[in-house]
Order: structure tokens, then C-alpha cells, then sequence
């Protein structure tokens, strides 16, 4: 039988913000998620923590391309692991130069390599696109590939048995906080991440892992914590939408909002710090108000 374990990546020296999946069972291992290049050496004392080297990680399988979940990927890849994907990421971890620049206009190019670390490409003999439905084997276990857009346009949740690893579709919650959608732009789509939703509970998964942090056990539950939230946020950045009010001002606006939110629920200062890092209320501004704007001019 195979098992799950959980490495906390430390990102920006903090517990429970971002998770790298080690699975192994005897000598096949698998990392879901990688996390970004900045947290490598807590990726590599991660997997030494259970004897092993980046060397004996057979596969990499990515819930998609965002510099939190794969941002190291290239390094695992250069130790000989081959990467598992949705086709329409391959050619941005080809070449990143795209990818590069457009997560540098959301957080800064003066910022980038600090929160990411570096970016290399990978060749293209070591990327292979997993399909919809496709299932993977790698040594004894097989991994199903379920495409589940929403979140990114090239998401994908991972199945092994009855559990799922469900990169960003499935949410964000930091230990006993609430369950809140992460919103960066430029996919998001409500309708998507619904159907997305439905996909992931249709396999009747007994554990969900979310890279933002962590084992589900009530995966039904979750769902419709999760459900609620993106309805509530998308509803509430309608309105400011609808207004036209400026960007800034609705950033300091939904900043007060999910504060008072976190506050309701009881989360303290420093968890309610993870989850910015996690999932930065700002971002999910720009994510929300580009959805509705495409929205509005019928693009989707
Ligand atoms: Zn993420």
C-alpha cells in the first residue's frame, strides 16, 4: 500500500502556507506539486526526511503551472523525474519567458525571484500532457488525471484511489480557518470551478489534499463551505464591479471585508497572515474583476 506524506515548504520561513505531496510505495515515488524554486532546500530536506534524494522522485505530477504549485519543477526534472501536466501548460514550462513575465506585472519583477526563486525551461522529452480521464501508472499505483478548470484554465486534481489532490479548485484552509477561494487572474471562472467541483465529488474521494494546506477529511462538507465562499466574494466584487469603482480602492475595501471574515471565524493575526501569504486578498480582486469583465462583454 502507498503513502501520503505532507512537507511543508516552509515558504517565506511560515508553517502551513504551501505543501509538496510526497507519495511512495517501495520504490516508485511521486511529488504532487513541487512548490516554487525559493523553497527548494525545504523540498529537499522534506524528501531526506523520508531517506530520499531529488534523484529518487520517478514523477512529478502538477495541478497546474502557477510558481507556488511548479515553480521547481525544472529542478526535478533536471534529477531525471518526468512531469505530468495538462497540455495546455507544456509549452509555458517549455519556454517561461511568458509565464515569467505575467506573474512579474501581478507581483513585480522586483519581487519575483524573491517569493519564486529562479525559472529555467524543461525540456520537452521530460513534460507529458495527462489527458482527461487518463490514468498514469507509476510502479504499483495509478493516478488519474481529472481536468477541473475554475481555478486555471489547466488544472488538474490527481486521484489515487479515494483521494484527491486538488491543487487550488479545491480551495484554501490553514488549519481551523475558513475555507476561501484562491482568485488570481487571468482564469477564473465561476461556472467552470463549479462543474470542476462536482467532478471532484462524483469520485466519491474519502480525502482531499489541498497544496494550500493540507488533509480534508470531509471532502462533501468542504465543498460547500467552498461553494458558499466563491459565490460570496464573486457576489461582493459584482457590485464594486457594477460601480466602476477604482481598482485601489476596491483592493482596501475587500481587504477590510475578508478581515472581518477571518475575525468571525476566530482566526488570529498570524493565521490570518498565512493565508494572505497563501492567497493574497488583492490578488483575488484583479482575479474576480477580470472574470466579470469578461463576462460582461460575452467572452465567456
Ligand atoms: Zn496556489
Amino acid at each position: 500500500m502507498y503513502q501520503i506524506k505532507i512537507i511543508d515548504l516552509h515558504f517565506k520561513e511560515e508553517k502551513n502556507t504551501i505543501a509538496s505531496f510526497l507519495i511512495s510505495q517501495n520504490d516508485s515515488h511521486v511529488l504532487i506539486e513541487t512548490g516554487p524554486e525559493s523553497t527548494w532546500e525545504s523540498l529537499v530536506a522534506g524528501l531526506q526526511q523520508h531517506g530520499l534524494k531529488p534523484g529518487d522522485v520517478n514523477a512529478v505530477l502538477l495541478t497546474h503551472i502557477h510558481f507556488d504549485h511548479a515553480g521547481a519543477a525544472w529542478k526535478l526534472a533536471e534529477e531525471g523525474a518526468k512531469i505530468y501536466l495538462h497540455p495546455l501548460g507544456i509549452p509555458h514550462l517549455a519556454s517561461p519567458e511568458r509565464l515569467w513575465n505575467s506573474a512579474a506585472k501581478i507581483y513585480g519583477e522586483e519581487n519575483m525571484e524573491l517569493l519564486w526563486g529562479k525559472m529555467k525551461s524543461i525540456s520537452e522529452s521530460r513534460l507529458v500532457a495527462a489527458s482527461h480521464g487518463e490514468t498514469i501508472p507509476i510502479g504499483d499505483m495509478t493516478f488519474t488525471s481529472l481536468h477541473t478548470p475554475g481555478h486555471a484554465s489547466h488544472h488538474i486534481a490527481w486521484q489515487l484511489g479515494r483521494n484527491i489532490f486538488t491543487g487550488d479548485v479545491g480551495g484554501v484552509k490553514i488549519s481551523d480557518g475558513p475555507v476561501v477561494p484562491p482568485c488570481p487572474p487571468p482564469d477564473i471562472h465561476l461556472e467552470d470551478w463549479k462543474k470542476s467541483m462536482r467532478i471532484i465529488l462524483d469520485q466519491n474521494p474519502e480525502k482531499i489534499y489541498l497544496t494550500h494546506f493540507g488533509e480534508i477529511t470531509n471532502p462533501n462538507k468542504h465543498f460547500a463551505l467552498l461553494d458558499n465562499a466563491l459565490d460570496d466574494w464573486a457576489n461582493w466584487m459584482k457590485v464594486h464591479f457594477d460601480n466602476e469603482n477604482p481598482i485601489e480602492a476596491v483592493e482596501a475595501a475587500f481587504q477590510t471585508y475578508t478581515t472581518r471574515q477571518m475575525e468571525q471565524h476566530g482566526a488570529d493575526k498570524k493565521l490570518q497572515l498565512l493565508y494572505e501569504y497563501a492567497n493574497p486578498s488583492w490578488m483575488s480582486v484583479s482575479g474576480l474583476m477580470r472574470y466579470w469583465q469578461l463576462k460582461k462583454k460575452g467572452k465567456i
